[in-house]
């Protein structure tokens, strides 16, 4: 199955989230059947961590979003829990410091934009720019639009680089994000997590399923593409967001790079 192929938006397309089932799980019937090729994938995603690694001419960017509780942390601590902290960078974004808001809205994130050779991944990132602000009409549409091409020029700018980005939206529906809310506040483990906002926010869900189906539209190139993810289902959302991670860096064309020194003049 072409995990990249059937979740990924088409640039130029519209984005119609109602079409996109978030219970999806394709053929598979449970989490026993894909356990084996999620730790398949995690394995090949070590691999690759290694072979970018050394390759180091180029980078990968994983941006994250979706709405409270889609997923975000967790997708990090099952996908990515075989990447080598010497090569993999995740930031997470919150509500903007005042430093960073006496800025232009991609400093913070141009800051964090992994290195070559190594993996970055953003738990929320500069999209939030273009919609908690859209939502609450913090800036005008105009602004919002412009905001639109900065991302796309930067995105560009950052994959003539060398930065290999992808972005997924984890897609839950409204009923299963009030059932992990609602999980959060039995489970004593689970406490620390609920914001004032994560319920605030609720109350604006059909706002932000708008915003996003703008600006996921608008910002959706062949350098930068989105892929919208099934993520009812914890076990589904994770084989496929790393098949995709895995599909994307087969396709990077690493090659460990040469020594810098002359092999055969060595004497040990
Ligand atoms: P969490 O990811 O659950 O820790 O929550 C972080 C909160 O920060 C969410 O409510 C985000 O919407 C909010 N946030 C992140 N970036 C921005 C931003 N640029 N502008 C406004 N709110 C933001
Ligand atoms: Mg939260």
């Amino acid at each position: 199955m072409n995990f990249k192929k059937h979740f990924r938006l088409i640039p130029g397309d519209r984005l119609r989230l109602a079409k996109w089932d978030p219970t999806d799980t394709l053929d598979f019937k449970d989490k026993e059947e894909a356990q084996g090729l999620l730790e398949r994938d995690i394995k090949r995603l070590d691999e690759l961590q290694y072979l970018l690694a050394a390759d180091s001419r180029q980078a990968l960017l994983v941006i994250l979003q979706g709405m409270d509780t889609a997923g975000k942390d967790g997708t990090i601590r099952h996908v990515m829990s075989a990447c080598s902290p010497q090569g993999c960078q995740a930031s997470s974004f919150k509500v903007p410091s005042l430093e960073e808001s006496n800025h232009d809205f991609l400093w913070r994130v141009h800051q964090r934009v992994p290195p070559n050779g190594w993996i970055g991944i953003f738990n929320r990132s500069h999209y939030e720019d273009v919609l908690v602000p859209k939502v609450h009409g913090l800036v005008s549409d105009k602004q919002i639009k412009e905001r639109y091409k900065q991302i796309n020029h930067f995105e560009k700018m950052l994959s003539q680089n060398g930065v290999t980005i992808i972005k997924f939206f984890l897609n839950i529906s409204k009923s299963e994000q009030k059932k992990r809310l609602e999980e959060r506040i039995r489970d004593p483990r689970k406490r620390w997590k609920i914001s004032p906002q994560d319920v605030l926010e609720r109350k604006f869900w059909h706002s932000y399923r708008k915003a996003y189906e703008y600006a996921l539209e608008k910002c959706n190139t062949e350098e930068a593409p989105w892929y919208i993810i099934p993520s009812d289902h914890k076990w589904f959302r994770n084989i496929a967001v790393a098949k995709i991670i895995v599909q994307t860096l087969e396709q990077m064309k690493l090659r460990i790079r040469p020594p810098e020194v002359d092999i055969s003049k060595i004497r040990l």
